[in-house]
């Protein structure tokens, strides 16, 4: 395999050096440096990691843990199986950092069921660095710095890449995400403060330890520091795994993996939104147009409704039945994508299904209810070409019974 290129995660360091570096500093001051560099999460909602790791730094429980969400379950989305296969070291040492930073004893790789290939060489890895002392007692001979990694499987649901979920499921119980507040940072993992970062986050790390705030900040945007990595399927010449800094418009990544002839693009997986050939200037980034890191491309050729139809039945599948409106809501999005393409949906009734989505956006209780509607409403809003409503009035498919 070619060597992977790009400005962070993908560019050169030494193993271990973003952790020595973390040791030779005190863990606040490390924290600094991360909050200064303004990394936000990877996994698409972009929190602060400097922020999160300082909340759980602040609190004085005996234990603390930190947590890799390595349940990458998103469809369209791979590229953390490639961080994992081809950048394991990176990802634990930005672990073992943010241990030092909020005080952690213990560490876990959550890794997704469907990954269970990768442990066998994950548990190498983590077995070398405890032979180099990088993980066990006293780390790098710093006193008193004790901390360890363990992997712990997941079993397959797209729920546990939910954090609250995630925990849940580490518990041993049936993963459904939980009320907050409070939230993982105070009470997480067995009820301890517990920071949960994605494979990518934690990657970014140990390069803005070595490379410095400054120089992380220098590329991206200016809300949007350092680099995103896509996972890039569908109609084009290169799919694969680009690292690419934010700010990079959808036009330019279509141009840099060889796509022609593109109608739309799902960008962020099924639980992200379409765009069409009017907002390819639309740049990747946490202020304009997020991603968790998929990057679907559909040519003219596709039909757009079958994808949303694929979407929505992933969602109906994957939903943990907790709450209403997205147990409920997603069947009914459902059948009316069904009366759609059949023609038989009239403009009262499209109403009505975006006002359900709406409240599928607003009071599901987590992301996967929240999310569910986006390629729904987005392709149904947008691309009015894709479809013909009925200008007959079907009482019987009113939902709502008005
Ligand atoms: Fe479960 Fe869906 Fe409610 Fe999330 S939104 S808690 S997945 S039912």
């Amino acid at each position: 395999m070619s060597k992977r290129e790009g400005p962070v995660i993908f560019s050169e360091i030494k193993p271990l050096t973003g952790l020595r570096k973390a040791l030779e500093m005190s863990g606040e001051a490390v924290l600094e440096v991360i909050k200064s560099s303004n990394l936000k999460g990877r996994g698409g909602a972009g929190f602060p990691t400097g922020l999160k790791w300082g909340f759980a730094a602040s609190d004085s429980d005996e234990h603390k843990y930190v947590v890799c969400n390595a349940d990458e379950g998103e469809p369209g989305t791979f590229k953390d199986r490639v961080l994992l296969s081809e950048y394991p070291l990176l990802m634990l040492e930005g672990m073992v950092i943010a241990g030092y930073v909020i005080g952690a004893d213990r560490g876990y790789v959550y890794l997704r069921g469907e990954y269970k290939g990768l442990k066998k060489e994950l548990e190498r890895v983590i077995s070398e660095m405890r032979e180099n002392k990088a993980l066990g007692e006293d780390i790098l001979g710093k006193k008193g710095f004790n901390f360890d990694i363990e992997i712990k499987m997941g079993a397959g649901a797209y729920i546990c890449g939910e954090e609250t979920a995630l925990i849940e499921s580490m518990e041993g119980q049936r993963g459904e995400p939980r009320n907050r507040p409070p939230f993982p940072v105070n009470t997480g993992f067995l009820g301890f403060p517990t920071v949960v970062n994605n494979v990518e986050t934690m990657s970014v790390v140990p390069h803005i330890l070595v490379k410095g705030a400054d120089w992380f900040k220098a590329i991206g945007t200016e809300k949007s520091a350092g680099t995103k990595i896509l996972s890039v399927s569908g109609d084009c010449v290169k799919p694969g795994v680009y690292e690419v800094p934010f700010g990079m418009t959808v036009e330019e990544v279509l141009k840099m993996v060889g796509a022609e002839d593109t109608k739309a693009v799902q960008v962020g997986g099924a639980s992200g939104v379409c765009v069409g050939k009017d907002e390819f200037g639309r740049e990747i980034s946490f202020e304009d147009l997020p991603t968790g890191g998929s990057f679907i491309i559909l040519n003219s050729g596709r039909n757009l409704l079958d994808m949303v139809k694929n979407f929505l039945e992933f969602f109906n599948e994957e939903s943990c039945g907790q709450c209403t409106p997205c147990r409920e809501g997603v069947p009914v999005l459902i059948e009316g994508l069904e009366l759609i393409k059949k023609e038989e949906c009239n403009e009262r009734y499209l109403k009505d299904l975006f006002s359900l989505c709406e409240t599928l956006q607003c009071s599901s209780k987590c992301g996967l209810g929240q999310s569910a509607p986006n390629a729904f409403v987005s392709v149904l809003d947008k691309f009015k070409d894709e479809y013909k409503l009925s200008t007959k009035i079907k009482k019987e498919t009113v939902f709502n019974g008005q």
